[in-house]
């Protein structure tokens, strides 16, 4: 294959990502073997950096897409690589090339999505809210408590549309005073940045940014650990900080406070998949199983890969849009661990992590062996 992108501007842009880091792999190859690219084909991180240190990447190259960005191999990487950043700057120079292999080429539908309706989906903006008819939910408004900030998936996607109605009527049954921006809100933009495509980021950021501003929005809450992880750690780049929590911290907290009752029993077995947005890269942990571990009867039987070493669904890093032949997702293994401990349910807290799974079960045929629900469906139901 042809090398398009010269030496020079390779180099130059991975300096920019930490090219000291580069420069020090050792090649151990730990990155290899932790990631979970190697459990369903070949693929090497290892090689890919050695490939960028020494100016040979080929951006047509379909292995620079890859990584999912799950966390794992620079939490192992005895030299601190940083590979997630130096993936995301190699895309940045494809994207500019406007170079797409194959399997991302969807990237190209889900960039004009985002720039004409602020969804990846290309779906109406008006309709960003249609999720809630008939539920109550109003507008944010300035001196409300907090801003429920629903994200793309849990707004239009027929399934999670279930898991962002599950979360108003917690949060009404808690008395929780919120608003939803609705067309107001756009995609939080943590995922086409990892594509590379950095001024679609900047544009939707830049976008919500001016509107929690304009509306005096001060806490924002969410259901998506992609959109927690780049209002915390992201959006501060553009010097503004708001205060973000995660649904399941905040699940915690309304339970803790006694403002959230749990009233009734759920007999199930289930197992919990920590999300990488929300543990590895956030650290959150503990809240998604105290609410859990709050609920009488179920019984809560931990995955052979949880916490800091939670396998990924696949889906991040852009790759929710990317093509992944059926025997090569992440997610099918997982399910398999899920079953391996006697679960009736797996339970998540990421919109990702529930697109992977739903898939699976159907890839997998395991319809009837296992259910896949976000923490909010329990809990709606309990209490
Ligand atoms: S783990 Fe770090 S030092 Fe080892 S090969 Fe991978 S990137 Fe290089
Ligand atoms: S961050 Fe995760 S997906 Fe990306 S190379 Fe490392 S282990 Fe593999």
């Amino acid at each position: 294959m042809e090398t398009v992108a010269p030496f020079k501007e390779v180099i130059e842009e991975i300096k920019e990502n930490g090219a000291e880091a580069v420069k020090f792999c050792y090649q151990c190859g730990k990155c290899d073997t932790v990631c979970p690219w190697n459990r369903v084909r070949s693929f090497s991180m290892r090689k890919l950096i050695r490939e960028a240190v020494f100016g040979l990447t080929e951006i047509e190259n379909e292995e620079i897409w890859r990584c999912t960005t799950c966390g794992k191999c620079p939490q192992k990487c005895p030299r601190d690589v940083k590979q997630i950043q130096n993936m995301v700057g190699l895309r940045r120079m494809a994207t500019s090339y406007g170079v797409f292999p194959a399997a991302v080429k969807p990237y190209r539908g889900v960039s004009a999505g985002l720039t004409a309706e602020g969804n990846p989906f290309g779906e109406e903006r008006a309709k960003r809210a249609a999720w809630a008819d008939g539920l109550g939910v109003k507008p944010f408004a300035e001196g409300m408590e907090i801003l429920y900030f629903t994200g793309c998936y849990l707004s239009y996607d027929s399934r999670l549309k279930k898991v962002a109605q599950a979360t108003a009527n917690i949060l009404k049954k808690a008395g929780v005073n919120f608003g939803i921006l609705g067309s107001k809100e756009n995609c939080c933009g943590e995922s086409i940045r990892k594509t590379g495509n950095e001024e679609l980021f900047k544009r939707m950021a830049r976008e919500n940014i001016k509107a929690f501003i304009d509306n005096g929005v001060k806490k924002i809450l969410v259901s998506s650990p992609h959109c927690y992880h780049t209002f915390k750690n992201e959006y501060p780049e553009f010097s503004v900080n708001f205060e973000v929590v995660h649904i399941t911290e905040y699940l915690a907290q309304l339970i803790k406070e006694g403002r959230l009752q749990i009233s009734k029993e759920y007999a199930k077995k289930i197992t919990y998949h920590d999300p990488c947005y929300l543990g590895r890269h956030n650290g959150i942990f503990d809240a998604p199983r105290e609410v859990l571990k709050q609920i009488p009867g179920l019984e809560l039987n931990e995955l052979p890969e949880a916490r800091e070493e939670s396998m990924c669904c696949g889906m991040g890093g852009g790759r929710v849009w990317a093509e992944t032949p059926k025997t090569e997702r992440f997610s099918n293994l997982r399910l398999e661990q899920a079953i391996g401990v006697g679960a009736e349910i797996l339970v998540t807290a990421c919109p990702y992590c529930i697109t992977a799974f739903e898939d699976s079960r159907l890839v997998m045929n395991f319809e009837d062996n296992l259910q896949v629900k976000d923490i909010t469906e329990i809990l709606q139901e309990v209490i």
